[in-house]
């Protein structure tokens, strides 16, 4: 199911977007307005707890203040082009315009309770236009930089997504399917959509921190996933945070020659040193690192660089995802066979490093990072 969107008037404004700014900000911002500074409180509670999309529609605040907030400010600066739902229903993905034009993706995945976790519903984000770090079997890294998303643009994707999630727990609760006691909305958050979080390092922390607000959304910080591409630098910075979101970083090679293959990046910041800021973030937070590796055929799946891969991670405080690739128009790769995922996973297992192989979600709409962006220019 694919749904296009056009683009409403309140797009057009070129004010700021109040979504930009912090919990702190906004109580400077209303004390400026010349309104007691309580009252910011309110505003947040609207935009992130109400999920209001116009100051018109934030009934809780005074009018004189609605009033000044509107000819300043807008609230959002995403609208809708493309909404996609799998034929499973499980997963949607969603092409969003920013305010200049460009294209983001943002993808809501439903997984349904099993024995180990409770049904949970994730948004994966986006926290660039494009990427400029060029992976070669990624649809982002293939299409190049644009430009850094602001703190708003990645808080706002989750806000569109809640609006879905909380629409369908309403429609739960209608047919007697859940009470209201069990609202769920956005239970996780990674970002893992198009871009680099870590080059974007302010934006992404900023927007983790509205994300995690307990007067807001308030999605649990060890709900909340970075991937990185592995910034030795960054990952430092980030073990000195004071934040329990989990840290992912893409490695998808044992050996600097084969991850130099598809990973440019690896040229600047080889594997030993990347292992050795990891192993230090793990030391500084005591928190589990994951390790994402794609499985690409024939290019990082044999048993041989498993194994090394197991002698690599052996003795640290981590889990590896292993992902089937989810091949893109232009790449070469193709996935692994599904016995060639099996024994890799059993090499890890030998040397004592655990491991999930990923569930797929939302193949039919590819939505894999930055596929449904190219689709879309191409036509
Ligand atoms: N830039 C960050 C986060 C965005 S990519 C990073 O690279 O980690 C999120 C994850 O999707 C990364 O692990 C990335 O390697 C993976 N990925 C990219 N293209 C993919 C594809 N075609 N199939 C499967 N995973 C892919
Ligand atoms: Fe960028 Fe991540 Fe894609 Fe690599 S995998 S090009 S770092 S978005």
């Amino acid at each position: 199911m694919t749904t296009f969107a056009n683009s409403p008037d309140r797009f057009a404004s070129d004010r700021p977007s109040i979504l930009d700014f912090g919990k702190e900000d906004l109580e400077k911002l209303v004390v400026e307005l010349g309104e007691p500074a309580y009252r910011a409180r309110q505003v947040w509670k609207s935009l992130y707890g109400s999920l209001a999309p116009s100051f018109a529609d934030m009934t809780t605040l005074a009018k004189s203040l609605r009033g000044k907030l509107e000819q300043a400010y807008t609230v959002s600066d995403i609208e809708t082009a493309v909404h996609d739902r799998s034929r499973d229903a499980s997963t949607d993905k969603l092409l969003f315009r920013l305010r200049d034009g460009e294209l983001i993706e943002t993808v809501l995945m439903r997984y349904a309770a099993d024995d180990h976790r409770k049904s949970r519903k994730t948004v994966c984000v986006s926290t660039q236009a494009g990427c400029a770090l060029g992976c070669t079997f990624c649809a982002t890294g293939q299409q190049g930089f644009r430009r850094q998303l602001s703190s708003g643009e990645i808080v706002a994707q989750v806000i569109e997504m809640e609006r879905l999630a909380r629409a369908e727990d309403d429609a739960e609760i209608a047919a007697g399917r859940r009470t209201r006691g069990e609202r769920q909305g956005v239970t996780n958050v990674v970002f893992m959509g198009m871009g680099e979080p870590l080059a974007n390092y302010d934006n992404t922390l900023a927007a983790v921190r509205v994300l995690n607000d307990e007067q807001g959304l308030h999605i649990g910080a060890r709900h909340i996933t970075i991937s990185t591409v592995g910034l030795p630098r960054q990952i430092e910075r980030l073990a000195g945070e004071d934040l329990q979101v989990n840290l992912a970083v893409s490695l998808h090679a044992a050996d600097d020659r084969t991850r130099a293959e598809t990973m440019p990046i690896n040229r600047r910041h080889p594997i030993g040193e990347l292992l050795e800021a990891c192993r230090a973030y793990v030391d500084r937070t005591k928190r589990r690192i994951f390790f994402e590796y794609v499985l690409l055929r024939d290019q990082n799946d044999s048993t041989a660089q498993a194994a090394k891969l197991g002698r690599l991670l052996q003795g640290m405080l981590c889990h590896v995802n292993l992902i089937p690739v989810n091949p893109t128009g232009a790449g070469p790769y193709a996935r692994p066979q599904r016995e060639t995922s099996a024994a890799f996973q059993e090499t890890l297992a030998r040397h004592g490093v655990p491991s999930t192989v990923r569930t797929e979600k939302g193949i039919d709409i590819n939505a894999g990072c930055g596929q449904l962006r190219a689709r879309a220019l191409i036509g």
